[in-house]
């Protein structure tokens, strides 16, 4: 689904569990210009191919995965970053998160791949991502500011799109509900603290990591001020 010029998201419609995507194009300069905000799974739980599902929704809108450079995750659980390893693999992707993140994904979160008779992914991120503004392509083009916000886990992060109040929010809020935070690493009042942070931000359109029997992506000002508020209420 296209949200903004040259900005798509990939909203996972199988059976079993994988995460939204979302994809930049034409960002970087080079052979690889696109930006992937987490892949996902490359299969999941059910063995859907996730993976080959996201190339192909990729495809329809007239783009590659191959012409994939960076890969943005905005946390390492499996369902957000497995397929991170084909990127890198296939297409010497980039990847980025925060080192907050990384450090956990390293040590106590590798435990939620094992826990699934998962592999974890190989990858090692090039730069890691902070707290404020992230400046993609040449002339800027996109210019994102990161917010840490931990709870669901501890280096995750929230991206916001201010020219087009578009806030992706991975696992932290989705339409009607909030992230765990009974995984290793999760924290509900730190998750609180995070969502308020949130909440202050002029977003247009929020574009979660899942999708709840709600939906997936909340459109309008003031339906996402009605969802942090309703949200307010599971804390
Ligand atoms: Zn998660």
């Amino acid at each position: 689904m296209q949200l903004a010029e040259e900005f798509y998201c990939y909203v996972w419609q199988g059976m079993g569990n994988n995460c939204n995507s979302c994809l930049f194009t034409n960002v970087i300069r080079g052979e690889r210009p696109h930006v992937l905000v987490d892949p996902g799974h490359i299969a999941n739980e059910m063995g859907e191919p996730c993976f080959d599902y996201l190339v192909k929704a990729i495809e329809g809108n007239g783009f590659k995965a191959d012409d994939i450079g960076l890969v943005i995750n905005t946390h390492s659980h499996p369902d957000h970053c497995q397929a991170n390893e084909v990127l890198v693999t296939r297409n010497q992707a980039v990847v980025t998160l925060s080192k907050e993140e990384e450090e956990f994904r390293t040590t106590l979160g590798a435990g939620m791949y094992s826990m699934l008779a998962m592999k974890p992914p190989r990858f090692a991120p090039l730069f890691y991502l902070k707290e404020g503004t992230l400046d993609l392509g040449a002339k800027n083009k996109i210019s994102l500011r990161v917010f840490l916000t931990p709870g669901h886990s501890p280096g995750s992060v929230c991206l916001y799109w201010q020219e087009n109040r578009i806030l992706i929010t991975g696992d932290v809020v989705f339409y009607g509900s909030i992230g765990r935070t009974d995984f290793p690493g999760g924290s509900l009042s730190q998750l609180r603290g995070s969502i308020d942070r949130l909440a202050q931000l002029d977003v247009e359109c929020l574009v979660s990591g899942h999708s709840t029997e709600m939906g997936s992506i909340i459109k309008g000002k003031l339906d996402v001020e009605r969802n942090f508020q309703s949200v307010k209420l599971f804390f």
